[in-house]
């Protein structure tokens, strides 16, 4: 069925979209049908530069329902990034261990003492001092410089890409299609509502303009989406053949004391999960899964190992990880740590031990 779209036929055969009543009419959905999050401020009210930034760095690769919790925790346990600048490098880990993406809390309490030392606490403002900060590229320095302050800038993830690219019928795949994208979306930029414009755009993909089944008949923008009119918004944005994703393998060893205690070692200073607690491992390799023959020498301690069934699976952001796991009981290894079982869940482990240890409790009857 052919739909009229407000646009106009521009060079490259691309749909043009009158940015000023584009903007006007996603706004207006916006105040009406915004997300109520944790970090935004009321409508009329000032954000809150610290919150803003805090959800930023936790968004990264980490959806708004995981987030939630954790936000919750960090700013009760620290209000101020003052507060979160005199932490101790642990508790932090502490407090983020779930959420993945290790590095990220690292580089969050480092960007917290740099702003406190450069300025006392005030953040800074612009897309450019924010560049500057530790773990803060080019997306979060956008979100944070328009939703915190104001300022008109060009705030572009999965989300807006899905929409810029449905909305101007943009069937170059991804990822050679980013540059098209984000010149797409910086034409409907200004200093007007900044923030709430950036926010307006999250929220309409992450609702309504969703990657399968996106809500077009209750969409705001449907009379200027060119992808709507063509009948081919689910099949964009186009992606190119993804090459599959590196696997590697390993065993990890799991040690209790016969009295409720697990052997636990602190992973290095840098690196994957840098200074995460774990449940000691094989190296984690490429080719098949290790036999017990093979990686013995790298368990922590001389046993009576047994292997138990099953094989868990844990997704990095660059690679996958299959481990199968040996159990054994011990009193003693240099250099690590036991840890009582209820006081796992106070430890800095990574999501990947959490699978782990209930992988034992399931297949480890004596356990
Ligand atoms: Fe997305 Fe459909 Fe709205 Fe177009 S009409 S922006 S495809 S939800």
């Amino acid at each position: 069925m052919k739909r009229s779209v407000q646009q106009t036929e521009e060079h490259g055969n691309r749909p043009r979209v009158d940015p000023q009543a584009f903007r006007r009419r996603l706004l207006a959905w916006y105040d009406r049908h915004r997300r109520v999050m944790p970090w935004r401020a009321e409508k009329g009210q000032q954000p809150n530069p610290y919150h803003v930034w805090l959800s930023e760095i936790m968004l990264q690769q980490t959806t708004v329902a995981t987030v939630g919790p954790y936000f919750m925790k960090f700013v009760r346990r620290w209000p101020t990034v003052q507060a979160l600048a005199r932490a101790k490098p642990d508790d932090v880990r502490k407090l983020w261990a779930g959420l993945g993406y290790y590095r990220r809390a690292r580089s969050l309490h480092e960007a917290a003492r740099v702003i406190v030392q450069q300025d006392d606490g005030r953040f800074p403002d612009t897309e450019a001092a924010l560049r500057m900060l530790p773990g803060c590229g080019p997306y979060t320095a956008a979100a944070v410089a328009a939703i915190a302050f104001g300022r008109a800038a060009n705030v572009v993830d999965g989300n807006v890409e899905r929409v810029m690219a449905r909305l101007h019928a943009e069937k170059t795949p991804l990822p050679q299609a980013k540059q098209i994208l984000r010149d797409l979306a910086a034409r409907f930029v200004t200093g007007t509502r900044a923030g709430d414009y950036a926010q307006a755009l999250m929220d309409l993909g992450a609702t309504v303009c969703t990657p399968r089944n996106p809500s077009c008949a209750s969409c705001p923008v449907e009379s200027f989406c060119a992808a709507r009119a063509q009948g081919i918004a689910e099949s964009l944005p186009r992606r190119a053949e993804k090459k599959p994703r590196p696997v590697r393998r390993a065993m990890a060893f799991y040690v209790t004391d016969g009295n409720g205690a697990v052997l636990l070692r602190r992973r290095p200073a840098k690196g994957l999960l840098a200074g995460m607690m774990e449940i000691p491992s094989s190296d984690w390799r490429k080719g098949p899964l290790p036999s017990l023959r093979r990686v013995q020498e790298d368990a922590p301690v001389k046993a009576d190992w047994q292997l138990l069934p099953g094989t868990i699976r844990h997704v990095f952001s660059h690679f996958d990880l299959e481990m199968v796991v040996a159990v054994a009981t011990s009193s003693g290894a240099a250099g690590h740590r036991w840890v009582r079982l209820p006081a796992l869940s106070r430890e800095a482990l990574p999501s990947v031990m959490h699978k782990i240890i209930r992988h034992v409790q399931t297949h480890n009857r004596k356990d």
